[in-house]
């Protein structure tokens, strides 16, 4: 029998949890015999000491044992997901997860909302109108088998401990932590119930990791967090130091999705989707034949039709005008030259203050809201020529989105800069 004290003092002092104090924690802590004031302590002196690789997965797996677990054998189909750490223009799950389902995969797609500078999947998708991102399990599992994919939110159900624990990281300076934010992630979708899991996880100014070291320590840790509970996990880890695609915002992301299922993608969209969609079609066995090709199955309008499938199931109508800002206005090229750089950060704290983003979690987003990057790095731009255009539903949105993007854009005389593959490395077991 234990105590929280001594859990707290033990790891304070540098010790190892053993597995069946912390499975005592996370039972007394759903009892609420465990104070969340002591929670949050035991969550700093996780922070500064970490957990080794055993008392992470005793964590997680404590952390997946207090809620439900989805059960997907009834789906007939090898089941794949993929999560993102987050980026700017990240809209990779919208053409993601038909496009896997068109080659033959199903595609359990448990997502979150956006908060601070990196939008959501499900606040872009709930630009659609009719689109209901709130499903029952049964529900889920129901558009699961319709239209071979599903992208709704993690219901309350599944590893609840995360959400409480999630609360207190937010306030007690405790969210930068890679053993805390691998147990997030990955109970998350252990518990969703995928046979197969592809990470993308960010690197860069706009990524919640800016550090290639530390992103690749993400990476590797969540990867091993997967295996060991029988998810066979793979990590990309991708550019984002630039938005990916065009587009950013909600309706303005699900055009661009949908125009790269039509097989009209951004270059950079289009890698990044490619080398996802083929890690998790090779991890579901389903690599290697015509049917299971993603760049055919865009080709001949199979992934389109998945994803118009899945729009339908959840109650919207694919074909429904998307709403439109009231407001634009062009920012231009500081100067003439070839674009070197167009700060991912700068651009997502700009499109979150014209009101695609939430500051707090109970805020509404925007739908119209967002910007088109006219001009990519690359690209040959003149002095004055539109670079970026801004949409807002009111106009005095403009000035604070205007000022965080000061400096946005590099511009250089000195010939076009070299180009960089967005797709940087793949971290797994071959
Ligand atoms: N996303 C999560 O779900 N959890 C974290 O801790 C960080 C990002």
């Amino acid at each position: 029998m234990t105590d929280a004290v001594s859990l707290i003092r033990a790891k304070r002092d540098g010790q190892r949890l053993a597995d069946d104090d912390i499975r005592w924690l996370f039972e007394a802590y759903a009892r609420h015999e465990v104070a969340d004031e002591q929670m949050s302590a035991l969550l700093m002196a996780i922070y500064f000491r970490g957990l080794d690789r055993a008392e992470l997965r005793t964590w997680t797996a404590a952390m997946i044992a207090s809620g439900d677990r989805l059960d997907l054998s009834s789906v007939g189909r090898p089941t794949v997901d993929k999560h993102s750490t987050g980026g700017v223009g990240d809209k990779v799950s919208l053409i993601l997860a038909p496009l896997v389902a068109a080659c033959g995969a199903a595609v359990p797609q448990l997502s979150g909302r956006g908060l601070g500078h990196t939008g959501g999947t499900l606040d872009k998708l709930e630009s659609i109108p009719g689109f209901r991102a709130s499903l029952t399990p049964d529900e889920t599992l129901a558009v699961l088998a319709k239209a071979g994919c599903v992208i709704c939110a993690a219901g309350s159900g599944l590893a609840p401990a995360d959400r409480r624990l999630y609360a207190l990281r937010d306030v007690t300076g405790t969210v930068e932590s890679i053993p805390l934010i691998a147990s997030s992630i990955m109970s998350k979708k252990i518990a969703e119930g995928t046979g197969a899991l592809v990470l993308d996880v960010k690197v860069g100014t706009g990524a919640f990791m800016t550090s290639y070291e530390k992103a690749r320590e993400l990476a590797e840790t969540m990867v091993a967090l997967g295996e060991e509970h029988g998810v066979r996990t793979r990590a990309l880890l991708t550019r984002m130091d630039v938005p990916l695609g065009r587009a950013v915002g909600n309706a303005v992301e699900v055009t661009e999705s949908v125009q790269a299922l039509r097989g009209d993608g951004p270059a950079d969209l289009m890698e990044v989707t490619l080398a996802l969609a083929r890690q998790m079609l090779a991890l579901a066995g389903l690599a290697g034949d015509k049917t299971g090709d993603p760049a055919a199955a865009i080709a001949d309008g199979r992934a389109l039709a998945a994803y118009r499938a899945m729009v339908r199931a959840q109650g919207g109508d694919p074909d429904a005008p998307l709403s439109q800002a009231a407001h634009t206005q062009v920012v231009p090229a500081p100067a003439s030259g070839w674009l070197t750089g167009l700060d991912a950060l700068k651009v997502g704290i700009a499109a979150w203050r014209l009101g695609a983003g939430r500051a707090r979690k109970e805020d509404d987003v925007s739908a119209s809201a967002g910007i088109i990057c006219l001009a990519k790095p690359g690209d040959r731009v003149q002095a004055g020529q539109p670079l970026l255009e801004l949409r807002a539903d009111e106009q005095e949105r403009f000035g604070p989105a205007l000022a965080a993007l000061e400096g946005a854009a590099t511009v250089s005389d000195q010939g076009p800069p070299p180009p960089v593959s967005p797709v940087i490395e793949h971290v797994g077991p071959a």
